[in-house]
């Protein structure tokens, strides 16, 4: 995977690549030449990528290098090479949210984060694959084709942001942009071993973010290490009154560590009981590597976050029923070939049926059931009382003085491709870690436990960090503090 020169780049992090290009020492157009080249050679096998503009990339390549000739500066992320989850808008290319329902579908604009990740000086190359509407959690749910890990193809990269993370694992991008609804950020980094931060709900904004389930969609970051996403997250955080859910708060300050010693971090450990002994030997190396750093450990109790998933795949399919409504074939979406004579409703019904895989039908009659009359106390109302008791739990534990909550990311490593296929309820609860902090809206990062290879059967596994409303600089000084 590294060569010399120009290529080897490529490898390093963030902060290196980007001031590389601002003195000169590296043109934007050889990293993004050797970006494109590592996707050809490795793509075909990892499918992590579904579009490429080359020449749009190449383009804005040579207007960074004549800004640095001009002795002007590109930004943080000048020259950064990137690629962007395909749920995200952009005015150039296709926006396919990996569905046959979106095939060929040019966004008139571009998402706001998008905007403000190239306005940093990354150069964006195209799309990254995804579980169709990020409705998934292991990248085989994609009209594009399922995306293989790249430390062991045999096994899913996780998802929903499955093309995010395989190509930042395998080097072809050092950055990308993913989302996170119920842990597809995190979950993904995790099985890829690479690093996945999930801002608090409004620090970034959803415009142009394809929706899913409004109350819980955050734009994310995916990088190989912690001050890598820091670096990407602090470029595309921020109000934006295009957004109506975005928060009017200073700065995060994430691009800059902060001293972790002397920091409280709550541990659950009644949620560790049932996780693998690869996940539990990983979270033990995360866990000493806090307390090398000063970080002190305590117990602390969660009891309704066993509530959570059951909450969460009631509220997401909801939501998800009502944003998935627009695509009908006539406001949006792939129309179905009717013949003469079909009435409206049979062409809307031909064209879901067809437009939508199987997974996302699910989420719709999910959604569509738990919303219905005579059903909405039950189940509706019931999971919003439940996320209420898991925003609780996490507000007493940062009362009690601790900055954040430690947990693993994945009750298991990566697994192998097919393993959940007639089982969707068994991969739901591969979500148990990740979906407590979209409930409670909290910022949340996986970082690679320390040990590597060394840990269970190989594959890298994540610990994850969840700390207090838009205190990104303490959760990701933390993921530092156990990545380095
Ligand atoms: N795996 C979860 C789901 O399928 C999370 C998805 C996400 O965060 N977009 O709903």
């Amino acid at each position: 995977m590294t060569g010399g020169g120009a290529d080897a780049w490529l490898d390093r992090p963030v902060r290196e690549i980007a001031r590389a290009v601002r003195t000169g020492e590296v043109l934007c157009t050889t990293l993004v030449e050797a970006s494109f080249a590592r996707i050809d050679a490795l793509d075909e096998e990892i499918n992590a990528v579904v579009s490429l503009e080359r020449e749009r990339a190449l383009a804005r390549s040579a207007v960074i290098d004549d800004a640095v000739k001009r002795g002007e500066d590109p930004g943080a992320l000048a020259g950064v090479p990137a690629l962007v989850k395909d749920n995200l808008c952009t005015d150039w290319g296709t926006t396919t949210c990996a569905s046959m329902m979106l095939e060929g579908y040019r966004s008139p604009f571009s998402a706001t984060s998008v905007h403000k990740l190239e306005d940093a000086g990354a150069v964006v190359l195209g799309k990254a694959n995804m579980d169709e509407f990020a409705m998934g959690g292991s990248g085989e749910h994609s009209a594009l084709g399922v995306t293989r890990n790249p430390l062991d193809t045999s096994r899913s990269p996780g998802g929903s942001s499955s093309g995010s993370a395989a190509s930042v694992a395998s080097g072809m991008v050092p950055l990308a942009l993913g989302s996170d609804t119920g842990g597809s950020v995190r979950q993904p980094a995790s099985f890829c071993g690479v690093v996945g931060v999930k801002p608090t709900y409004g620090r970034v904004s959803r415009y142009g973010l394809v929706a899913f389930a409004s109350s819980l969609d955050q734009v994310g970051v995916l990088a190989r290490d912690a001050d890598s996403a820091a670096l990407g997250l602090s470029a595309i955080e921020g109000h934006d009154p295009l957004d109506m859910t975005s928060a009017q708060r200073g700065h995060s300050g994430c691009h800059e560590a902060r001293d972790v010693r002397g920091l409280k971090v709550g541990v659950p450990r009644a949620l560790l009981d049932g996780v693998d002994a690869g996940v539990a030997a990983g979270f033990e190396n995360a866990s000493s590597a806090l307390v090398a750093r000063g970080v002190e450990l305590v117990d602390v109790e969660m009891p309704s976050v066993e509530g959570a998933v059951s909450a969460y795949y009631v509220l997401a399919p909801a939501e998800a029923s009502s944003n998935l409504a627009r695509f009908d074939g006539v406001r949006y979406g792939r129309r179905a070939a009717m013949e003469a004579g079909a009435s409206v409703g049979e062409m809307i019904a031909r064209s879901r049926g067809e437009g939508f895989g199987e997974e996302v039908q699910r989420r719709i009659v999910i959604g569509t059931f738990v919303l219905s009359a005579g059903y909405h106390d039950a189940y509706y109302t019931t999971a919003q009382r439940v996320r209420r008791l898991v925003k609780n739990d996490f507000q007493r534990v940062f009362e009690s003085g601790c900055a954040a909550v430690l947990t693993p990311t994945a009750p298991s490593a990566a697994f192998e491709l097919g393993s959940f296929e007639n089982d969707p309820l068994a991969l739901y609860l591969q979500d148990a870690f990740t979906i407590p902090a979209n409930l409670a809206g909290l910022p949340s990062v996986s970082v690679p436990c320390p040990g590597g290879a060394s840990i269970g059967s190989g594959l890298p596994v994540g610990a994850m960090l969840t700390g207090h409303a838009f205190d990104e600089r303490t959760v990701m000084s933390l993921a530092g503090a156990i990545g380095t």
